[in-house]
Formats: C-alpha cells, sequence, structure tokens
C-alpha cells in the first residue's frame, strides 16, 4: 500500500533506505497487522485494486485512492476507483469521541460495553457507514458507503480522474457562486437533520468537498441523532462553522442575513 504494497514483506522494508523511515511509522500507527489482512480480504474478494496514493493522514484516520478491482461485483461496476478511509486503532485518539458516543442510544450497548480498542475503533467505523448511508437515503450529497470490513471503511472517491476533489476550504469558486452554494449547503444541513435526523457536529469548509460544481458532506463518524442531549449544541456550532466561513470568503456578502435580502425571505 503507497508506504510498501497490501502484500509487501516487512522484513524487506526494514531493510530499505532510512528515507523511508518517517513513512514506514505513518504506516506503522495505521497499517497494523490485523488491517493488512483486513486490506488483503478486500482485494481477495475482488473489490479493491491497487492503492494508488494517499489522500489525507488525520489524527482519526488516513483515506488512500485505490483503483476498484477489474473483477469487481457487478453491483460495483459503476465504480472505477474508491476512496478508501483507514482508521487509527490507537487508544490515543478516543477520549475526543466520548462526548459524541455518549448519548448515543444507537450504540450505547456496544460502546459501554467495550474496552478494546479496535471493537471501539470498529463501532466508530460503523457509525460512519450507517450515517453515510442515511445521507444517501435523504437526499444529501455525500460519499456512497460500499463496504466496511472492521476499521477500513470503502467508499466512493470523489475526484476527477485519480485526483479528488477539493475540501470547500481549497476549493476556486467564482464569488458569484457563493450565494447558490451557500444556500445549496443550508438545504443539504435542513435536510440532514429533517430527513436523515442527524447533526454532523464537526461541519465547516473542512469537512465538505466541491465536486462536480456541488458540495458534498464527508466526514460523518461522529455526527449524531437529532435527538442526541447536545444535538442543538453541535447544530449551533455547525451553523456557525459554515456562516463564518461564507461570511469571509465572500468579503461580508454571503451570511444568513444577505442571504434572506437576496431571496427575498
Ligand atoms: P482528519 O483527522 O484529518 O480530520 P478525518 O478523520 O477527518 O481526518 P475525513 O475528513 O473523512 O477524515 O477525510 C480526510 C480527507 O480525505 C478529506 O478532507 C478529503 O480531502 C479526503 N477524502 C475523504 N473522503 C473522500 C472521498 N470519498 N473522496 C475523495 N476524498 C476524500
Ligand atoms: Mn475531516
Amino acid at each position: 500500500i503507497v508506504h510498501g504494497g497490501v502484500s509487501s514483506n516487512p522484513k524487506a522494508e526494514n531493510d530499505k533506505h532510512v528515507k523511508d523511515k518517517s513513512d514506514r511509522a505513518t504506516q506503522e500507527q495505521v497499517l497494523d497487522g490485523r488491517t493488512r489482512l483486513v486490506l488483503a480480504g478486500l482485494v481477495n474478494r475482488d473489490i479493491i485494486g491497487p492503492f494508488t496514493h494517499c489522500i489525507s493522514t488525520g489524527k482519526e484516520a488516513n483515506v488512500y485512492h485505490a483503483t476498484a478491482s477489474p473483477n469487481r461485483p457487478l453491483s460495483l461496476q459503476q465504480y472505477s476507483e474508491f476512496a478508501v478511509k483507514i482508521y487509527r486503532t490507537s487508544i490515543l485518539h478516543f477520549r475526543a469521541r466520548q462526548a459524541y458516543m455518549e448519548g448515543e442510544h444507537r450504540f450505547q450497548g456496544e460502546y459501554t460495553s467495550s474496552r478494546n480498542p479496535r471493537k471501539m475503533v470498529r463501532v466508530w467505523a460503523e457509525k460512519e457507514l450507517r450515517n453515510l448511508r442515511r445521507l444517501e437515503q435523504g437526499g444529501v450529497r455525500g460519499p456512497k458507503a460500499i463496504e466496511l470490513k472492521e476499521n477500513v471503511l470503502v467508499m466512493e472517491f470523489l475526484g476527477d480522474g485519480d485526483s479528488a476533489s477539493p475540501r470547500l476550504k481549497d476549493a476556486p469558486i467564482e464569488a458569484d457562486r457563493l450565494p447558490d452554494l451557500y444556500a445549496e449547503l443550508l438545504i443539504a444541513m435542513r435536510k440532514m437533520y429533517q430527513h436523515c435526523r442527524l447533526v454532523h457536529a464537526d461541519l465547516s469548509e473542512y469537512n465538505i468537498l466541491y465536486h462536480q460544481s456541488h458540495l458534498y458532506i464527508i466526514d460523518v463518524s461522529q455526527s449524531v441523532e437529532h435527538d442526541h442531549p447536545r444535538a442543538f449544541d453541535f447544530m449551533r456550532t455547525d451553523i456557525r462553522n459554515v456562516d463564518d466561513y461564507f461570511r469571509r470568503r465572500s468579503g461580508g456578502e454571503v451570511n444568513t442575513l444577505g442571504f434572506r435580502r437576496t431571496w427575498d425571505f
């Protein structure tokens, strides 16, 4: 995989140059032996083919671009590539997740009964899968969830060729498109609440991709049920992040009030 290949021999890798050392450190944090087995399983089942590159290395997960297996099942024919999100299994990053998990009746039993870090990461990954499915069912743009195996989530790759679509933060967008995109995002947030019954809880220009001239919501592993005790706190922060961002980016032209003026509500 990227820094060596799913089936690469760790012994051989150890003999490689010193310059590989930092790569290896990155790799070993995410790609422990168990994770490599999971990836090998996805390859053997003709879902994913070779990994081409790493799209993102984050605190909680790395995201890779993978080509789809040429022998993939018919149901996956439409995808020629995937984004593969691999959640870290190290315990260091768990504490921050607790506020989101507590009060989640969907995951209460699993969460409280588990003292096993691998199992907790699986619950977290499963939460992202289920939330992505709910976005899809509720008609909110996001990557389609394809497959989940333990801490590895395979999803639709949002990009052009093998280059990933930019985050809203980095997207080249004409100023005159900002009001429309802002409106689109507000509608998506409302749908997410009304139809998907979820609050994103980490929504910002970092977790929105600009893909084929539309905004796609990603990174929903921490999203909570609409009736989570802190749902409205998270919702307020989401709205503020989005509003602040559009106001800043548009030099004050686009914001909740501007939106109201423009559309004459
Ligand atoms: P971090 O710890 O950095 O916040 P994360 O856990 O938040 O990582 P995501 O936000 O889901 O992970 O994904 C990280 C990055 O990977 C995104 O900012 C985006 O650039 C890219 N990415 C994620 N999903 C996809 C996708 N389906 N298609 C293309 N790129 C993606
Ligand atoms: Mn993110």
